[in-house]
């Protein structure tokens, strides 16, 4: 049984395990799941007077560019989870931003429009993960993401150990972590935080665990450094996405970031052939006619469906190598999941059985979510094959952001692109029969008059 079922099966024997003064934890992998989940557990523990060691496991060194630095990602923190954090009293502090988002444009083969911001504010960030793409100037070390959470929970009092764990192994009911040529340490809890691009699975090897990891498929990252003055002329301050008619591409955009522009592309193996297909198309032409072979690309796994039963006694998974959002706001999943886990830990303890009960619907709520994705992307497929449906889309939009009243196309849109908001919330709006109504006029008349929408003809 997999994570799109229900429930999980029952854990057999549920056991009483607390962890008392003085306890250690070992956090496998310092991305934001890790990062999160320290923080909030080192928080959390502090206000009930329960005194914790933390040990962060992580080989990455933040103030260095990619590959050193960098947790692969498109880095755009949506516009609720910026919030979220704020409340939180984590406030993103500005050299961390490369660029304010203000704005999506939706680009297809029959035009573009220009989707602002619903609330006229530049809310969305874009972010490093390291200290830029491999070629980034001296100077940047302050401006990884990763390395700002992690400080955040080095400030809660976690240790970070920079090396990388190459296996875990069950000594006394306990769980220890072995890395090269040191001596295994036992703790009393193990979180594992390695994301899916470094296989969490073989960590464990030999475990005999009922957990299965996500199932995951390839994407592609290229970084092109325009300039300062090559990003304002060509991208500026909006997101673009594409909606093509490419088979397996998912999802494309383009974000600006600092003097970079970052091409993300998500589908089902992404292969060189349909990145290929992808820089040749006329409207990514349009946008940002790219010639050479980027200095700084990738191709990082994403997950595209949870784990199965993320947890065991001692033991738990988050973030991507748990449960995450499906291609969008893995960030916010990781922050989800990472604080349900400490809640967890601190106020109820750490057998499967507590695991179970109180982390593993903050994990379920993702996933059921997802399902709903998955028939919001097949909606979008079918919109990439029918050419009048994307007239359609392009002309609600463009008359929505020409008049005033409720933007629905263009907010359903603007969610789906930023991750801002969870899938369901996204199709109720998709079901409300005003928009019903006005998709169905223009899809008419996008039928009777196969004219194009042209960005130009967009007033913001
Ligand atoms: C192409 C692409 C674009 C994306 N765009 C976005 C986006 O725009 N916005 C967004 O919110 N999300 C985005 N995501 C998703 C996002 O990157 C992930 O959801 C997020 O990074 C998950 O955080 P994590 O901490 O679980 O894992 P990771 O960020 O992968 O961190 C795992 C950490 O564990 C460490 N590690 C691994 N193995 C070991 C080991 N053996 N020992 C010690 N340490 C180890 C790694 O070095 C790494 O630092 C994107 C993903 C992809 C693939």
């Amino acid at each position: 049984m997999r994570s799109g079922q229900p429930w999980p099966a029952p854990v057999e024997s549920p056991s009483e395990l607390r962890l008392d003064d003085g306890a250690r934890i070992g956090v496998i992998g310092g991305g934001p799941a890790g990062s999160f989940f320290s923080y909030f557990l080192l928080d959390m523990a502090g206000r009930v007077g329960l005194d914790l060691e933390v040990d962060v496991y992580e080989p990455r060194d933040y103030t260095r560019p990619a590959p050193y630095g960098c947790n692969m990602c498109g880095g755009i923190v949506s516009e609720s989870l910026v919030q979220t954090l704020a409340t939180e009293g984590i406030i993103l502090p500005p050299e961390t931003i490369e660029r304010g988002i203000d704005s999506y444009v939706l680009h297809t083969d029959v035009g573009s429009v220009r989707i602002g911001t619903p609330t006229h504010e530049m809310r969305i960030a874009a972010v490093y993960r390291g200290a830029g793409p491999r070629d980034a100037a001296e100077g940047s070390a302050t401006r990884s993401f990763d390395g700002y959470l992690q400080k955040l929970a080095v400030g809660k009092g976690a240790r970070v150990v920079r090396e990388r764990v190459s296996n875990v192994e069950r000594t006394n009911g306990r769980f220890a972590v072995k890395r090269k040529g040191a001596d295994p340490v036992s703790y009393d809890l193990v979180a594992v935080a390695t994301g899916i691009n470094s296989g969490a699975k073989t960590l464990l090897d030999g475990l005999d665990l009922s957990y299965r990891p996500p199932r995951a498929t390839k994407t592609v990252i290229q970084e092109y450094r325009l300039g300062e003055e090559g990003v304002r002329r060509t991208i500026g301050t909006s997101m673009h996405v594409f909606l093509l008619d490419i088979r397996r591409l998912e999802f494309a955009a383009v974000i600006p970031k600092g003097e970079y522009a970052t091409i993300c592309l998500l589908g089902e193996d992404i292969d060189k052939a349909l990145v290929d297909d992808f820089l040749s198309s006329a409207p990514l032409r349009r946008c940002l006619p790219v010639a050479e072979q980027p200095p700084c690309h990738c191709s990082p796994r994403i997950a595209v469906q949870g784990a199965f039963r993320p947890y065991d006694d001692r033991l738990l998974f988050i973030g991507d190598c748990g449960v995450t959002r499906l291609y969008k706001d893995g960030i916010g999943a990781a922050y989800r999941t990472a604080k349900a886990a400490a809640k967890t830990v601190v106020f109820h303890g750490v057998a499967a059985a507590d695991f179970e009960r109180h982390y593993w619907p903050a994990c379920y709520a993702i996933t059921k979510d997802n399902t709903l994705g998955g028939w919001i992307f097949s909606a979008t497929r079918l919109v990439q094959r029918m050419r009048f449906a994307r007239r359609a889309i392009l002309r609600m939009v463009a008359r929505e952001q020409r008049e005033t009243g409720m933007p629905r196309m263009s907010m359903i849109l603007w969610d789906l692109f930023s991750g801002s908001a969870p899938y369901r919330d996204i199709l109720k709006r998709g079901m409300h029969p005003t928009f019903l109504a006005r998709l169905a006029g223009d899809l008419v008349a996008a039928l009777a008059v196969p004219q194009d929408v042209h960005q130009e003809e967009v007033a913001r």
